[in-house]
């Protein structure tokens, strides 16, 4: 059943349609259903015992829950929330497409969506003396552990003498399955349980997808920064000088957006090189159509906001850098310019011995 809450969201909506000037799925798309607006409606439908069909499901399963409309809607809606909503009750109906499907029993059964059966950070235990016990715990995330070591390697490194250690069996935070209508309370409860055994009280999170979700998914019962709000605290410790190099900065939505972290990337990018901002920005950043299960279900139509978001990159530039692997990972194939991590920019210009 759908909670009060969104309900009351739901109804919220006056149909003005300022969302659909800045929905980039309906900009692709064209269509009504494919709008903030029309979704808001079929929500509404669905609530009252609309029958489902496929046009409809694909309606409610193409939005990046990248919240530019919740940005913008001057009735106080929150249409991201209404939709993860919508397609829990859609799954719960039995009306799972294949790809929440995958997603689901991969995650559940392996701990990361991408289905990778070998040890999650075995590596990682393997170069460096990770303690048993400390105050703070980096979640590395699922692409950090299987497709970005290097990166996490660093990461670690910068971190490592500020009391940190990683969870002994990290396993996914459940941002892909909440984030697409399933249930992850399995994943929550065994991460936690090990943030007990560690003795921690304080999540450091470097994915923006994993950010968002043990920030506002989690127990109220650790501290979650992300890993720019942490460094940007400590940033007279890291000992860095200024690099040659003109970046630009794409805001991930479930970090910008979502979490209203917007300063702390700038703030240590500009201690290190030149930042020229992309065309849109902050809270005005546009998706780069990773989010909400879209990149998996929906491809071709991820691959169309990739494009318009890299179009954004101003001249003159020599990385793009970004603090969330799946932003990474979704925009390094369409661009000429190569698409970093922040904590690998950091790394660079740290102080050689
Ligand atoms: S901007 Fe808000 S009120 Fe207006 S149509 Fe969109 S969701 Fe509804
Ligand atoms: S969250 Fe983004 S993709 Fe989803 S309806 Fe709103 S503007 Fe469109």
């Amino acid at each position: 059943m759908m909670e009060d809450e969104q309900l009351r969201s739901i109804l919220k909506c006056v149909r003005c349609g300022t969302c659909r000037s800045v929905c980039p799925i309906f900009e692709e798309l064209g269509w009504e259903s494919f709008s903030t607006r029309g979704r808001m409606m079929i929500a509404k439908g669905i609530s009252e015992g609309m029958d489902l069909d496929e046009s409809i499901i694909d309606s409610i399963n193409t939005c990046t829950t990248c919240g530019i409309c919740e940005e913008m809607c001057p009735a106080g809606a929150i249409p991201p929330d209404v939709f993860e909503n919508i397609r829990h009750e859609i799954v719960e109906m039995g009306k799972e497409t294949e790809s929440q499907k995958d997603l689901r029993e991969n995650t559940l059964s392996t701990g990361n969506p991408m289905n990778e059966t070998h040890p999650r950070l075995e590596w990682l235990m393997e170069q460096r003396d990770v303690p048993d016990h400390a105050e703070n715990v980096y979640f590395v995330g699922c692409l950090g552990s299987y497709r970005y070591q290097e990166t996490v390697l660093r990461t670690y490194d910068l971190i490592s003498d500020l009391d940190v250690t990683v969870l002994p069996d990290e396993v996914c935070c459940g941002s892909p399955l909440l984030r697409t209508g399933s249930d992850a309370g399995e994943l929550i409860a065994h991460n936690v349980r090990q943030m007990e055994e560690v003795g921690a009280h304080t999540m450091i999170a470097s994915c923006a997808g994993c950010y968002n979700t043990l920030k506002n998914d989690y127990p109220d019962r650790f501290r979650v920064v992300h890993i720019t709000e942490f460094l940007a605290e400590n940033l007279d410790k890291l000992e860095l000088e200024r690099l040659d190099i003109t970046v630009t900065y794409h805001d991930p939505c479930h970090l910008g957006r979502a979490n209203r972290i917007f300063d702390a990337p700038r703030k240590l990018i500009t201690a290190v090189c030149e930042l020229r901002e992309m065309r849109t920005s902050k809270e005005n950043a546009r998706c780069c159509g990773g989010g909400g299960g879209v990149r998996k279900g929906y491809p071709e139509l991820s691959k169309a906001l990739t494009e318009k978001r890299v179009a954004e990159v101003p001249e003159g530039v020599d990385y793009i850098v970004t603090c969330c692997p799946l932003c990474r990972t979704n925009m390094a194939p369409f661009s000429e310019i190569p698409v970093i991590d922040l904590l690998d920019l950091l790394t660079w210009a740290q102080k050689k011995e």
